[in-house]
Formats: C-alpha cells, structure tokens, sequence
C-alpha cells in the first residue's frame, strides 16, 4: 500500500459519497478508481474497509480502522452477553425461563414502526376489545401462552445507547428488510451492532405483498453477510411479512420463541432486583414517570429503587395497558412513579432495602460525577481552540439540558459522533429541564459549557453564569448546535462579539455643514459618545442608520468623547436623512 503516512480513520464499512468527502475528492474520481480496481459501484453504494484501504491508499491515505469498531469488533471476540454478566452472581439452580425481549432494526422505511403496530394491533384484536394500550417504550404479546416483549422504540442508537451504558435491553434482534429494496446502509449497521452486542438475529423480509417484493435476492444478499438463511441450509430464521396487511405475523412470532428456546434466555424470578430504564420523562402533574425492563428478580410496588443517579420509593407499578400491577418478574416492562430525578434510558437500576443505603449510593455517584468534573478546565466555545493551541485545554467538556428525554438522547449520539478528534469531547451530564443554578455550579467547577436544547436559563442561572463567566449557548435546532461545536473542535469558530452600549443621545435640530452634508446637533442623554465608536439611529423603533460615528464635534471643536448632559454635534459619512427626535445609540463591538 502506498502511502504517505496520512492516517485516515475509517469505519468497517463507508458509503462512497462520505468517503469521498472525507478524503475531499469529488466521488466520480473516486468511482472511477474503484472500477479501475474491479470494483463497480455507485454514488450511494457503500464499500467495505478493506476495499476502502486500497482506493485511499491511491490518494496518499494510509486507512486505519475507527476506533470505535475496533471495539466492537474487540467486544464481539467476548463471549458472555451482557444480561448474563447482569446475573453473573445467581445460582444456576435457580435460574428459569422468561419471555424473550425483543428489538427491532433495520434501514429507513422498511417497516419498523409498521410491524411493531401489526403485532401490537393483532394482539389487541385477540385481547380486550378495543383496548387503547398506553406507550410507554415498550409491550407484551401472548403466543402459544407464552409471552414476549417488545421495545417499540425501533432504531439502533436506542439499542447502542443502551449497550453504551453498560446495559443490554434486547435478547433477540429481528431485522427488518423490505423485500422490494433490499440491504441497505443502515441494514449493515444494525447487523453490526446486534454482533457487537451478541444478540441473536433473526431476518422479517418485509413488504411481500409488494409486485417488486424480490426475496431470494434478499436472502442471498443476507448469505454474503454470513446470515444464511435457515431454508438455505444456514442459521439466520428469515420470516416472510407483510406489516400492512399483517401477513406472516404469526410465524414472525412462533419463530421469536424458536430463538428464544435456543439461546435459552433465563432469570432468577427471586434473585437480586435489576434491569434497565427504557425510558424516562417529567410529567408536570406526576413527577418523573419512568419504563423500567425488569431483567432478573421481581419488582414490586413500595420497592426503593435506584437508577443512575435517581432514587425513590415506587409510589405505583402499571403494565403497558396502565394497568395497575403489585409485582412485575423479569422481561416486564413497567411504568412506575416515584423516582426522585429523571434517570436516562440505558440507565440500569437495582432495588435497595431504604431510603438511608439509596441516599448514601447516589451521594456517592454524584461525588464521582464531581470529581471527575473538578479534574478539569474551564473554557468558552470561543476560546476553544486558542486554549488547546495555548497548551491549555485538550478537551471540552459538555453540560447538556433539553426539553424532552426524546430529543436529549439524539443530541448526546450525535454530539458523541464529534468527538475521537484531537480535542476529546465529554458529556458531564444531560439531563433534562431548565438550566439552573445548580447546572451552573457544575459547569464553573468543572470548566464546562451548557447548551440548552429548546429551554431557557432561568433569571438566577443566567445571573450566576455571567458572575462565574460560564458560557450558555441555546439552540432550537440540532444541527445548528453539532455545526457550532465541530467548528470550534476544528478551530474555526468565529469569536463571539458582544456590543457594550456606551451612551445614548437625542437629535435636537439638524443643520448642515459643508464638510459632512447633515449634521445632527444633539444632547447626550446619557453615557457618553466617542468618535470612531459604532452608531445607531432610531427613528421611534425603527434602527435607520447603523455605521460609524465618524465627526463629533462641541461647540466647533473636534473632540474625541462627549458625556451626558452635553450637547454636541455628529456626523455620519455619507447618511443625511437625519430629522429632529431621532435617538442615536452609540456602542462598540468586543
Ligand atoms: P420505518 O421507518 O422502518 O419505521 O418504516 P415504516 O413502518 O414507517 O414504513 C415505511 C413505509 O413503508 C410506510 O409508508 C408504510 O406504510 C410502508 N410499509 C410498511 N410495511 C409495509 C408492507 O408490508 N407492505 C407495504 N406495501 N408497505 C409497507
């Protein structure tokens, strides 16, 4: 391989058209090179890392493996799952069956959502009529007489999220493919991560009522990512569906609890009490309502609980049709209230004996958050790069409030994607809610900067940010947030200008003067004016003027400032539309 010594990080496979900007060529150069290497491919094909090794090794780029799928590739040598490792200490003799749960992946618009509300409806039909289930991220399905559970919250940042804390909510993957459309990017990386994690898969081809629906060449694309399909000799079950015209629903099912038996998926109904938070809001009215898998042992009502830093007593424990329930095994998810704090999805909880042992646990959590914070060092957006050039900073450190749990967890994946570059990037903490005081504090300690997600800091944090000099940044839009945050990774942020009022003064007659055409005679009402400053003029609330305050005269002398209380005459270069009562401003720009 030729190469220059120009590392470039790649990950295990790459869509032609990010690879060629990655590498800033245009993507027909790059098209033409893979050809002239035996391979075909379009713009939106996507290639492997090996194959992207040898076309960048033609621009110079010596290609290394992401570190991220290093580790997943690390991981996946590893061979306990992580629900295992969550019951490592259970007595086998104990352990017993329960339901499978279930997630499912697969590329944009192939029927996640779709299935997810054909298994439900179908289930609902059999159950009580007409029976509206609540959403709570999760439900159950009976077949056979026995159960399964769902989380409906299809995708795999979900599903990675929850991995990446250490939590594994899913025992099987089903993965859907339209049948008309076949593997795609986001099909890969499912597959991927459901590898990462070990978690069995089984293949729902989608879409077969569809004239174009082609499933051999699904299944033989599925062959070539080593999923052989089970007719053809191979372990992968692939099930024909139809989401729409819930086809295949109960074969999809059947073949669910086939997996199950074969991956023997067990718990201890009376061991220790842990699972995983599913997800997790405020409500206005009930406090911090939260879903709750319970993956080993039984939870039951008045339980004191902890998850992540969030702790309480279970005021009350409802199934996924609101049902109230006193006890709920393992593979249940339940709705519960009464947590002190909203923990984040992925967060795994366990049940203490009191309220003393959950306050000490959590004290202790919050005591590692903060150290880890006072570890580090205080930056703006703004002063990013400067720092890291100065030798000063080397990572910027991230406190993130947002409206809704729905959308923090987007903004942590996609602020995390930013980081692995030269300046390292750390999320101290995200939550969601106003930003406050105690946010504040957080971030002075921790030399961090807040960004806020559709919420506003409230009138004591902005104050105690400004005393402290903590930088608040908010946003309503996602990317525009990553942008500002790359750029400032990247050294390329503009600094932050901030006008400072300097004085204000009121148009009392206009004359003219040879020199600068109009002139504005006026009294400063208060500050001062100074020339060269920047100038504002209102007429009412209308700005019709903004330039430089380039003459400033008192009775006939040039003077370089003027107070309040005095009068004085100013020109502006080439504005004359100056009329008696109109406002000037005067400011300048730091
Ligand atoms: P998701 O993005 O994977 O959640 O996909 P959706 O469930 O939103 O489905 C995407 C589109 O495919 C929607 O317009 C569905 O109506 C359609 N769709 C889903 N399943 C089927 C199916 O079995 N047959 C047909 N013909 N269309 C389907």
């Amino acid at each position: 391989m030729s190469s220059n010594g120009n590392k470039l990080e790649l990950p295990a496979s790459i869509v032609i058209r990010d690879l060629a900007q990655k590498i800033e060529k245009s993507p027909i150069d790059l098209i033409k090179k893979l050809m002239t290497n035996g391979v075909m491919a379009t713009i939106n094909q996507t290639v492997d890392f090996d194959t992207a090794a040898i076309v960048v090794a033609e621009y110079g780029f010596e290609a290394v493996l992401e570190a991220a799928d290093e580790a997943a590739i690390k991981e996946e040598a590893g061979e306990v799952p992580l629900w295992r490792q969550m019951i490592a200490g259970e007595d086998e003799a104990q352990l017993k069956p329960r339901p499978p749960v279930v997630t499912i992946l697969g590329h944009v618009d192939h029927g996640k959502t779709s299935l997810l509300d054909a298994i439900r409806s179908t289930e609902v039909a059999v159950g009580e009529a007409g029976g509206i289930t609540q959403h709570i991220g999760a439900y159950q399905v009976e077949k056979k007489g026995r159960l399964i559970t769902f989380l409906d919250t299809p995708g795999h940042a979900a599903f990675t999220q929850m991995r990446a804390r250490g939590a594994q909510g899913a025992d099987i993957v089903v993965l859907v493919v339209a049948a008309d459309d076949g593997i795609m990017p986001q099909t890969r990386e499912a597959i991927a991560h459901a590898k990462a994690a070990r978690v069995p898969i089984m293949v729902a081809l989608n879409k077969i009522d569809k004239p174009n629906a082609n499933p051999d060449r699904v299944k033989q694309q599925l062959a070539e990512l080593e999923l052989v399909p089970d007719d053809w000799g191979g372990s992968t079950m692939v099930v024909l569906v139809s989401a729409k015209q819930k086809q295949g629903i109960d074969d999809l099912l059947e073949g669910i609890l086939l997996v199950a038996d074969s991956n023997g998926i067990k718990a201890n109904p009376n061991g220790k009490v842990i699972g995983t938070v599913i997800e997790a809001e405020l409500d206005k009215s009930k406090g911090v309502l939260a879903t709750l898998l319970v993956q080993n042992g039984t939870l039951e009502a008045g339980d004191v609980v902890v998850a992540g830093t969030a702790y309480g007593k279970l005021r009350a424990i409802t199934d996924y049709k609101s049902k109230s329930i006193k006890k709920a095994g393992p593979s249940t998810p339940v709705a519960v209230m009464g947590l002190s704090d909203v923990p984040s999805a992925g967060d795994i909880f366990q049940v203490v004996k009191t309220d003393k042992e959950a306050r000490i646990l959590v004290a202790g959590r919050l005591e590692a958050i903060k150290t880890q914070a006072q570890a580090r060092k205080k930056v703006s957006l703004e002063d990013l790069f400067a720092n890291v050039q100065a030798g000063e900073a080397k990572e910027l450190n991230l406190i993130i409030k947002a409206d809704v749990q729905g959308s923090l967890d987007p903004i942590v994946n996609e602020l995390n994607k930013l980081g692995g570059g030269e300046i390292g990037l750390h999320i101290l903490h995200a939550e969601t809610g106003n930003i406050g005081n105690n946010d504040v504090m957080l971030a002075s300690a921790s030399k961090a900067i807040i960004i806020g997600f559709n919420v506003q800091a409230d009138v004591d944090g902005r104050r105690l940010a400004e005393k402290e000099g903590v930088d608040i940044r908010l946003y309503e839009i996602i990317y525009r947030m990553t942008e500002d945050i790359e750029k400032a990774l990247k050294g390329m942020l503009e600094p932050k200008l901030v006008e400072k009022t300097l004085g204000r003064a009121q148009v009392l007659q206009v004359f003219t003067a040879s020199k600068f055409g109009r002139v504005a005679g006026c009294k400063v009402t208060d500050g001062e004016l100074k020339r060269g400053a920047k100038v504002r003029l209102y007429r009412g609330t209308d700005t019709i003027y903004e330039g430089d305050l380039s003459s400033l005269r008192h009775e006939k002398e040039d003077v370089k400032e003027i107070r309040q209380g005095f009068e004085c005459g100013v020109g502006f270069k080439s504005f004359n539309d100056i009329q008696p009562g109109d406002m000037l401003m005067c400011y300048i720009v730091e």
